[in-house]
């Protein structure tokens, strides 16, 4: 595990001696060198008041006779403790995704909950998620990258497109790729899109960028079609974007000017962004789609859509977020969401994409729920897109060691 993450203080808060001094031997055995235990609510808040090196991570018991796991959660928020939490209770599991949920709506960082006994196997598999995921997050370039900074990027053509295959569950072939914003900023490192596109739409810059990186896919894509690799490149546009109404005939001529196909592309709109008012959009994407620019929903089941509106838009694909496909192994009731989603999305005949694929489970899983393509680190990472001919070359191999076939 990453050495920061270890030698923060952890604390153990449970009304139970026993599994007090189990889980805290558990933890100095993963190598945590600052464990401390609190028997009550009271303790604990005082420990994450004093603790040196400060608290980072908290594992708790929902149940305790005095203050009960929620007026914890609760006395944390109020508290303004910002560190990790891992739930465990005896109670049933849906008590313990609920807890869950509202520590997450008091936008707490809750890692996980684990079932009473706590097993040593399910303890160390969560926390060694956790640390990998916190060594090898993204740099933290919010801070250091200014708008002025994007513009002048966006200006001197700084941005690339990266390509991220999608991959037809049933042949197991490649049959499109998504293109994803990259910044490789001499001075902070790479910055990647969740930092600087929120930015550019902040800042009036997100025409501006989606339309530099549209020209630069269009040539890609140009220069795979002379390869003999026609895959369909998907593009992402911000909301912003759907609200102007020139944007299809400036999107058109770009598309068009150069792979002359413009039914080649298609474009990908966040779900929580589409349910704002949908007369501009609607007329955007129907003038889109006189064009033969096909368009996808993309991180579905993170907003809100209602049914009529998915009756109402002219989506061709539907993009399930990697949060339900993931939340789907270990929740029975984000699988039965999903499975009368995917039957839904089938009725209406859409395409249905599962992202955040990343093992042959989940592709399995994908799989029996009937989704018709796979996106994910499991089949490929993003990449630059001169290396998508050799990438696209060398599937058929890597395909027979991903499946064992
Ligand atoms: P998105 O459209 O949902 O794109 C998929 C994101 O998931 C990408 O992150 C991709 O690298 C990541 N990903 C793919 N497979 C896996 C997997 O198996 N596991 C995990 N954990 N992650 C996976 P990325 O490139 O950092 O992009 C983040 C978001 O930024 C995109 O999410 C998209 O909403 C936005 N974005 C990217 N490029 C553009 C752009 O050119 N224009 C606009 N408006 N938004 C963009
Ligand atoms: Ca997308
Ligand atoms: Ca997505």
């Amino acid at each position: 595990m990453n050495e920061r993450w270890l030698q923060q203080s952890v604390l153990v808060v449970d009304d139970e001696r026993f599994v007090l001094k189990t889980t805290a031997y558990i933890l100095q055995r993963l190598g945590f060198t600052n464990v401390l235990t609190a028997e009550t609510g009271d303790a604990a808040l005082r420990h994450i008041d004093s603790a040196d090196p400060p608290v980072g991570l908290v594992l708790s018991d929902l149940n305790m006779p005095e203050m009960d796991g929620v007026e914890l959660l609760r006395r944390f928020d109020e508290q303004g403790y910002r560190g990790d939490i891992v739930l465990f209770s005896g109670e049933d599991s849906q008590t313990l995704n609920m807890a869950e949920s509202l520590a997450r709506a008091r936008k707490l960082s809750v890692l996980g909950s684990l079932a009473k006994p706590v097993q040593v196997e399910q303890l160390t598999a969560l926390l060694n998620n956790h640390s990998e995921a916190a060594a090898s997050a993204k740099p933290r370039a919010e801070q250091l990258v200014t708008a002025a900074m994007l513009e002048a990027a966006i200006k001197a053509g700084e941005l690339e497109p990266w390509f991220q295959p999608k991959i037809d569950i049933a042949s197991r072939e490649p049959v499109g790729v998504e293109a994803l914003a990259r910044w490789p900023n001499s001075v902070v490192g790479p910055v990647f899109p969740d930092t600087f596109i929120p930015l550019a739409e902040k800042h009036c810059l997100i025409d501006p960028l989606t339309f530099a990186l549209v020209k630069k896919v269009a040539e890609i894509a140009d220069q795979w079609a002379g390869q003999g690799i026609n895959l369909k490149v998907a593009i992402n546009v911000s909301m912003d974007s759907l609200n102007e109404l020139d944007f299809p005939n400036r999107i058109g001529e770009l598309l068009q000017g150069h792979g002359g196909d413009a039914g080649a592309f298609q474009l990908e709109v966040t779900e929580s962004r589409l349910m704002e008012d949908l007369v501009r959009p609607l007329d955007v994407l129907l003038r889109l789609r006189l064009k033969k620019i096909r368009f996808s929903i993309d991180d579905f089941g993170t907003g809100h859509s209602n049914l009529t509106q998915l009756r109402d838009l002219p989506f061709d694909e539907l993009k399930l977020d990697r949060s339900y496909i993931q939340g789907a192994a270990e929740n029975e009731s984000t699988r039965a969401i999903l499975e009368s989603t995917v039957e839904m999305a089938k009725k209406l005949d859409k395409l249905i994409v599962a992202e955040g694929v990343e093992t042959l489970e989940d592709w399995n899983r994908v799989e029996q729920l009937g989704c018709d393509q796979v996106q994910g680190y499991f089949t490929a990472r993003p990449m630059p897109g001169d290396e998508i001919p050799n990438w696209v070359a060398s599937w058929p191999e890597k395909r027979a060691e991903l499946f064992g076939d």
